[in-house]
């Protein structure tokens, strides 16, 4: 079982003792697991490079991000379920209000709840003027956000947002990024596309009834990370492990599923500090009957450390770690490896991803013990795994459980 905690790497604050909001945190599931395995500090990429969560679960899951990853659009469309081809183009979109000069009004359309999906029904019959070969795919998924698909040969993910990410300014032209014919190509299509989202919701039902209740209309698309579908070869086929994934966040869905894990769904699994906490660890303790490898994301210590809340991202740690010590006296001590550690450092002093190691810990047979009395970033640094990179995760899990392919004679 792989607990990956969400931004849970961070630096020590002077104020709480020299410790990180792990070290603070009182955690005696991990302090054990720890004292009996292996710790040690991992970079998700290499020593000082930021990564986004999609990026850095890219690398964890063994896919070299640097030559693999292509944008937010096809992990967000993987993770709502959504089969792309290759050469389609994904992009992850909100429902917005504007004002008729295409002010934005409110990103969000009001957390727009209900009538997504009549509206999602209209936008998927925009057929952009001009650009032959293209078939429009758009799907509602949670509240006010979508996915719009290009299905066609001939496009391109090289090109830029039309969401201004801010409110009070104008929406962005979509432009291309580099000098092909494709790029060129998609930026009108997209441009075309957002203009007639626009046309065809300004005076739709759903939002004639919302403006009669005083609430803000969906009232056009806005499109933004442009991605196609990563050329991942399948973790079975690469590292002989079947795989479970138990998470809520849709872009680390996305990278798990097009890595070829099974997705599993908890009760009451959020991707907010909310989150049912204990469930998701059971429904992981589930898969662990029918899979090589379970791994469990929870996304709430990094949203405690956006929020630059050290002692919520304390806290929170202390319910994964209470959550893991409820589900361990099931698990077979003598055949199962139980590894912690994040997909990046959040330093709350920083309220944003760092570059910063995270750190790792191993317990299970064979694995030497670090004897350390606490988890945390102080006793990774001196820990007896030494420093691993995030590609080397799924290598080392799957030499343990004796499925790595031997390299030579
Ligand atoms: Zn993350
Ligand atoms: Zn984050």
């Amino acid at each position: 079982m792989l607990v990956i905690c969400d931004g849970m790497g961070d630096r020590v604050e002077r104020e709480f003792g020299n410790e990180t909001p792990l070290g603070f945190a009182k955690t005696p599931t991990f302090d054990r697991l720890a004292s009996a395995g292996s710790v040690g500090l991992m970079d998700p990429i290499s020593p000082g490079v930021r990564p986004g969560s999609d990026y850095a679960t890219t690398a964890l899951l063994g896919y070299d991000p640097r030559v693999c990853y292509m944008g937010r659009g096809g992990l967000e469309a993987a993770g709502a379920g959504i089969d792309l081809s290759p050469g389609d183009v994904a992009f992850r979109c909100n429902f917005s209000t504007v004002d008729d000069d295409l002010t934005v009004i409110d990103r969000r359309a009001g957390r727009i709840e209900r009538g997504t999906i009549e509206i999602a029904e209209t936008i998927r019959k925009i057929q952009p003027k001009g650009i032959k070969g293209l078939k429009i795919d758009f799907r509602a998924t949670v509240a006010h956000r979508g996915v719009l698909i290009f299905r066609g040969r001939g496009f391109s993910r090289m090109v830029s947002d039309v969401d201004p990410h801010v409110t009070g300014v104008k929406i962005l032209k979509c432009e291309p990024l580099d000098d092909s014919t494709a790029a060129k190509r998609t930026a009108a299509a997209v441009n075309d596309f957002v203009t007639q989202s626009f046309n065809v919701l300004k005076n739709h039902r759903v939002n004639v009834e919302r403006i009669g209740e005083r609430k803000r209309p969906a009232n056009i698309v806005l499109t933004r990370g442009a991605g196609t579908l990563p050329p991942f070869k399948p973790l079975l086929e690469l590292y002989g492990m079947s795989v479970a994934c138990v998470a809520a966040v849709a872009l680390v869905k996305g990278v798990c599923r097009i890595a070829g894990a099974e997705l599993i769904a908890a009760e009451g699994a959020t991707g907010g500090l909310d989150t049912n906490y204990e469930g998701k660890a059971r429904a992981a303790l589930k898969a662990l009957e029918n899979h090589d490898l379970v791994i469990l994301h929870v996304k709430a210590p990094d949203v405690a450390s956006h929020d630059g809340d050290f002692k919520k991202k304390a806290s929170v740690i202390e319910r994964i770690d209470e959550a893991v010590g409820k589900i361990l006296p099931s698990l077979d001590a003598s055949s199962t490896y139980v590894l912690v550690t994040a997909d990046h450092a959040t330093p709350v002093s920083v309220r944003d991803h760092a570059g910063n190691p995270v750190p790792l810990l191993i317990n299970g047979p064979g694995v030497p013990s670090s004897k350390v009395s606490k988890f945390s970033e102080n006793a990774a640094s001196r820990g007896n795994l030494g420093r691993l990179h995030g590609l080397d995760l799924m290598p080392v899990i799957s030499d343990y459980l004796g499925k790595a392919k031997k390299l030579g004679f």
